[in-house]
């Protein structure tokens, strides 16, 4: 059974909402049977109709060409019950996100369809090993969690329940990969991949905004210049739903027996109890009015070029940021003759350093100097047109302004961020790293497939294993060993992974897991 399902099989979708009409119009456009139940007939013709809709507008476009459109129309046929599907060779469920329903559903197909049939459910918190317990053979029910819309995002994670055989997940792997999707397996735990790795993408930001270190619109922009992600987590949540959001991430909470890692956020329940739900209610941390206009991040004023500017030795992280202070026209040397760990440079009376998980005042005490500021990450120093600042709570206003002014004289807009620990990008992306290394550990997937999943799932332009073989694992070890410090949370507590490939000076990407069943 280890080649994907032949294009001239029937693929059965149960299930006719926004995830089974798009399951079904990609089926057919790859060039099966497909036949459509819901136990809501409107919901079908709803269905077929939105999919010819989508179908034509393709061709319109140019993308398929208008036979193509209207062959993959005709393929798709509404099932009057649930024995339409007797000849299915892969039947993919995608009915309401209930435990009962979804046996209930299987339990009766087993007696319609073939031995040969492979069943998917297209879960995205249930645990397929559940959903299987139920079945006389459940060694064919695997998951094929598709993400939302389907026809558009490539990534189909795989996922394979204690008692799922080899043979269906790679028969699901090898026929989600012939319809042009992007596969990866998983093993079935909350979240799978993506939506547990994704979690510190929002729940970072809500951190650094609960302590009021700055505001949705200034994270928002720093995540996405600095960081390179499409949309900040403020305006992502917003566009997602904070009830949809809010549901995942009380979910896997739950999931992991209320492990602290995945604690939900005060802030996005109280949006969720005002019935704040982002762009679909008109508002979220945003004000989606006609006239309401959409708030800029906070940006430092322009400020005064410094005297003089003193590199220190170049690390890795920062290197292409000392390039640009070289590149300022400023008087700059590099002779900085300083030993302190992430020195970028002394700038007139302040010395810059890279964040690495501590405060900027605790970094003042450790390296008894007051003028401290601290700059946050970003993924591309040569590029960004954006970086965070902080100073410490006794570094003077002349020190930190100096800075700015280096800073803006290197083209960098500069926004200002109280002094939280790890700032904003920095703790952001150690938490990603420290989730995807442990999904590794756990055997949750591959190092390889954790990256593509983060990348074809939720647009990451980075996989989180790959961003810390880039950067070297040692800086986002250090900075969880600080926030761990810190906030004294075992929220923040080291993946064992991260330590041994810390310890090991290995990379992540290689990392080492057992075989998934
Ligand atoms: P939806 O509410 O849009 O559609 C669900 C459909 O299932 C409805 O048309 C309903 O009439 C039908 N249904 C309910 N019970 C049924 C039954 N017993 N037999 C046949 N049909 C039945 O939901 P959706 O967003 O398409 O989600 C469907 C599944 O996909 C859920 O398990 C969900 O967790 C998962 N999922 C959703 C998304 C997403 O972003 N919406 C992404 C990935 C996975």
């Amino acid at each position: 059974m280890k080649t994907a399902l032949d294009q001239a099989c029937v693929v059965g979708v149960i299930g006719a909402g926004a995830m089974g009409a798009g399951i079904a119009q990609v089926a057919a456009t790859a060039g099966h049977p497909v036949v459509l139940f819901d136990i809501d007939a409107q919901a079908v013709e709803r269905a077929l109709t939105g999919i010819a809709a989508a179908l034509t507008r393709l061709a319109d476009k140019g993308r398929l060409s208008p036979d193509a459109a209207q062959a993959a129309i005709a393929r798709i046929r509404a099932a009057v019950g649930l024995a339409d599907l007797r000849d299915a060779g892969l039947v993919i469920e995608a009915v309401a996100e209930r435990l009962d329903i979804k046996q209930k559903i299987f339990g009766d197909l087993e007696g319609i369809v073939g031995e040969q049939c492979i069943l998917a459910t297209n879960t995205s918190s249930i645990s397929v090993t559940a959903i299987g317990a139920s079945l006389r053979n459940p060694a064919r029910l695997v998951g094929m969690h598709f993400f939302n819309p389907a026809p558009l995002m490539a990534l189909v994670e795989v996922v394979s329940g204690l008692a799922t055989s080899e043979e269906a997940a790679q028969r699901a792997h090898l026929t989600a990969a012939a319809w042009g999707k992007t596969p990866v397996h998983a093993k079935s735990t909350p979240g799978f991949i993506v939506n547990r790795v994704a979690r510190p993408f929002y729940a970072e930001g809500l951190r650094v905004l609960t302590e009021q270190a700055a505001d949705p619109a200034s994270i928002d922009t720093v995540m996405r210049d600095a960081g390179q992600f499409r949309m900040g987590p403020f305006e992502l949540m917003d566009l997602i739903g904070h009830d949809v959001n809010f549901a995942v991430t009380e979910s896997v909470f739950r999931a992991y027996f209320y492990d602290r890692r995945f604690t939900p956020s005060l802030i996005q329940q109280e949006l969720v109890s005002a019935g704040f739900l982002g762009r679909k209610t008109g508002r979220g941390f945003y004000d989606y009015a006609a006239q309401a206009a959409k708030p800029a991040a906070t940006i430092e004023a322009p400020a005064s070029a410094p005297r003089k500017i003193r590199l220190g030795k170049p690390e890795k992280p920062f290197m292409p940021l000392q390039e640009r202070l070289s590149r300022s026209g400023l008087d700059v040397s590099t002779d900085a003759d300083d030993d302190v760990a992430g020195l970028v440079a002394k700038i007139d009376d302040a010395v810059l350093l890279l964040t690495d998980g501590r405060t900027a005042t605790r970094r003042a005490c450790d390296i008894g100097r007051d003028n401290v500021v601290l700059v946050d990450l970003a993924l591309d120093f040569a590029t960004t047109k954006t970086l965070a600042l902080t100073r410490a709570l006794q570094c003077s206003d002349a020190a930190y302004l100096a800075v700015v002014g280096a800073l803006q004289r290197s083209s960098y807009a500069v926004v200002p961020v109280a002094d939280t620990a790890g700032m904003v990008l920095m703790r952001t992306v150690a938490m990603l790293v420290n989730e995807a290394a442990d999904a590794v550990n756990q055997g949750v997937c591959t190092a390889s497939d954790l990256d593509l999943a983060m990348k074809k799932g939720v647009n990451y332009p980075l996989g989180p294993l790959d961003w810390a073989d880039s950067m070297g694992v040692e800086l986002f070890y250090r900075a969880l060993v600080n926030l761990a410090g810190h906030y004294g949370e075992d929220r923040y507590r080291v993946s064992p992974l991260l330590a041994a490939h810390h310890w090991a000076g290995k990379p992540l990407r290689g990392a080492a897991v057992p075989a998934i069943a």
